[in-house]
Formats: C-alpha cells, structure tokens, sequence
C-alpha cells in the first residue's frame, strides 16, 4: 500500500520511503526463516541510498549483523550515472530504465569491493550474504553498538596523526593493489573500531579504467587531507598526497621510507596555508591530469623549459605517467626520496 499513496507533500513522502517496501520485506523474511538473524533490533543508518539495519540472533558465526538496504528510489540513480557510465564491470547488465536492476547491481559491487578491500588487507566488513538489493554484512561494533564514523569518534590528536597515515596507506593499497578507487572517501564512510580504521560503503567505488577515476582519487585524498587538517595533523600537500598514490617508482620496499620523507616535509611547513599554497591546492584540484603521454599536449615544450630552470605551472602529469619530476626520463625513485637524497649533498 505504501507505494501506492500519492501525496505532493515532501513530509509525508519521507515516511513513505523509510517504511521497508514490499519487496525488501519478502527478502528480509526469507532471510529470517532460513535463520540468517533472529529479529532486527533497528535502524543504525537511513540515508539517501540506503538504510542499515542491525540484526542479531543469527544461526551463522556471527551473533550481530548489518543489514544494508539499497533504495529503488528513482531520484537517487541520476546522481549515481557519473560511477556507473564507464565501468566496464556494468557494460553488461546496466540498465537505467531499470531502478530494481540498478540497485541490485549497486549491492553486488558493494559486496564485490569489500571482499576486493579484505583481500588486499583493508579492514572492511566481511560481506556474507547477497539477495537482490539487500547485502548482509558483518556488524561493525561492540555488541549491538555500532562503531563510530571518525568524524564522530573524537580522537585525541595523537591518534589522529597515526590515523592519517594510515589513511595514506590506505589510499595506496587500495588504488595499488586493488585497482579501485572508493569515490566517496570522507571521515563519513570510516568507521573506528577497537581503535582501529574500518573502510565503508564501496559500492560506487570505481575500477582504474573508469574515465573518472582520477577525478574521484583527486576528490577523495582532498576530503581525507582537509579533515585531518581541520583537526590539526600537519598534512601532505594534494599534490603530494596524489602522487604518492599514483607513483609506481614506490615499491613495497620504500614506500614507508618514501612516507616517512613526505611527513618530514609535511611537518617541517607551518600548519595553517599561506595565500601561495592556497592558490596552489586550488589551482591542482581543478587542473586536467594527463594519464599517459599520449595525453599530454606540450611535452617537448614542458620538459624544455624544465630543462631550462624555468617554472611551469600546472605540471602535475609526472608520477601518474611514470616520469622524472623534471621530465629528463623515467621515473627511478619518489620524489620525496630524491629531494631528501638532493638535500643531503
Ligand atoms: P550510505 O550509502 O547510506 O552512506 P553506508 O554504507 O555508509 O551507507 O552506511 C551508513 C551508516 O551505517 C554508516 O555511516 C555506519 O554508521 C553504518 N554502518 C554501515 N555498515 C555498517 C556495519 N557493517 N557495521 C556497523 N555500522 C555500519
Ligand atoms: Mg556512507
């Protein structure tokens, strides 16, 4: 009956959506007698794509469970287009024209990333069970209380420190290793439990080939540098947060070096941002990145005048394309280890 009631009044319209539809339910209540939970305790998270429940009394290993509900809402997928169109894992299978496919899809890539996040040694939670737009997934918390989003769990600033760097790594590993990029990474979507970082909702994270995913790293490494910033850890520039994203001259065997480097640096500089860095950061979050050479329009011309001590603005191509900083060739070492090797002389 709900989706059946018509009313122009937003209110009223709201109730409507929160109610569990008649689809949702019949999922839920197959779940219930096949024993996957005793009964659902609440409602930990509505939100505009989904809403999150919190069951327990499963007959499986685990004694809490998130259940995660996917919105058939129409509304919602125009905004959600920009993950979608140039993911080659929905060339087969996408339909717009279709909001039940659509979410069904949306689910199915949540529990694909998670499990892509868990393999590569992101604390995330295990995903256990799909059935169309309903993903059931391990509970993050103690007991029946969930675990905190970082925004929330107020760390003293020690913490937030190491947790930055963590964070750091985190982005590496997961374009590196997982070849994704989350595309929604903020203090909102990382849980703290048992002090430790948990990584949500991946379901619009996009592979590497997604035309956008540059775009998107480019927006998540500036959420995570402006809330550490805000409170108060001395953080890398974007630019050198990107890069050592990006930089295939880092290896297992000195990315924490190459780290280490980077926050000496970071620290080195005052905490608030001069005019001049300002434009900077602004001037980099806008500025087209070239992902290949191919790409570049005035390589010849770049590498000259860097050759010829000149500076030139808005060159941010280097480590994504794998070459020197000053463009003389290939990329041999990070950059922040060449600058500290330089220093030394
Ligand atoms: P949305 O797309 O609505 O942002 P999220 O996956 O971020 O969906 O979940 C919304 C909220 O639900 C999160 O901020 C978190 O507080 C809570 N939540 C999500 N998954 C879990 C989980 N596995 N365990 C505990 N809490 C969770
Ligand atoms: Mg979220």
């Amino acid at each position: 009956a709900a989706g059946r009631v018509r009313t122009g009044d937003k209110s009223d319209r709201a109730t409507v959506e929160q109610a569990i539809d008649p689809r949702t339910r019949m999922v839920l209540f197959k779940m219930l007698n096949r024993g996957v939970f005793g009964e659902i305790h609440g409602c930990i998270s509505t939100g505009k794509e989904a809403n999150v429940y919190h069951a327990t009394g499963g007959s499986g290993p685990y004694p809490d469970l998130a259940i995660k509900v996917y919105k058939t809402s129409v509304l919602v997928f125009k905004d959600r287009d920009r993950y979608v169109t140039g993911d080659f894992r929905f060339r087969a299978g996408y339909c717009r024209s279709n909001p039940r496919k659509m979410v069904k899809l949306w689910a199915e890539k949540e529990m694909r990333n998670l499990s892509r996040l868990r393999a590569a040694g992101i604390r995330a939670p295990q995903p256990l069970l799909l059935r169309m737009h309903v993903l059931v997934m391990e509970f993050v918390g103690e007991g029946s209380v969930a675990a905190p989003r970082l925004k929330d769990a107020n760390l003293p600033l020690q913490r937030m420190c190491s947790a930055y760097r963590e964070m750091v790594a985190i982005l590496r590993t997961l374009y590196q290793r997982c070849r994704l990029v989350h595309a929604d990474l903020s203090e909102y979507n990382i849980l703290v439990h048992q002090n430790e970082l948990v990584i949500i909702d991946v379901s619009q994270a996009v592979d590497l080939d997604h035309p956008k995913a540059l775009d998107f790293l480019r927006e998540d490494t500036r959420h995570i540098n402006d809330f550490f910033r805000r409170a108060g850890v001395a953080v890398l520039t974007g630019r050198e947060l990107f890069d050592y994203v990006v930089d295939a001259s880092i290896t297992p065997d000195n990315e924490d070096e190459a780290l280490a480097a980077l926050q000496q640096l970071a620290e080195s500089r005052p905490l608030a941002r001069n005019a001049e860095e300002e434009v900077e950061e602004a001037v980099f979050a806008q500025s087209f990145i070239p992902r290949r050479l191919e790409e570049v329009a005035h390589y010849e011309r770049d590498r000259e005048a860097l050759a010829a001590g000149k500076k030139v603005e808005g060159l941010y191509y280097q480590a994504i394309t794998g070459m020197a900083q000053d463009l003389s060739g290939p990329r041999l070492e990070p950059m922040a280890l060449q600058q500290r090797r330089e220093k030394q002389k």
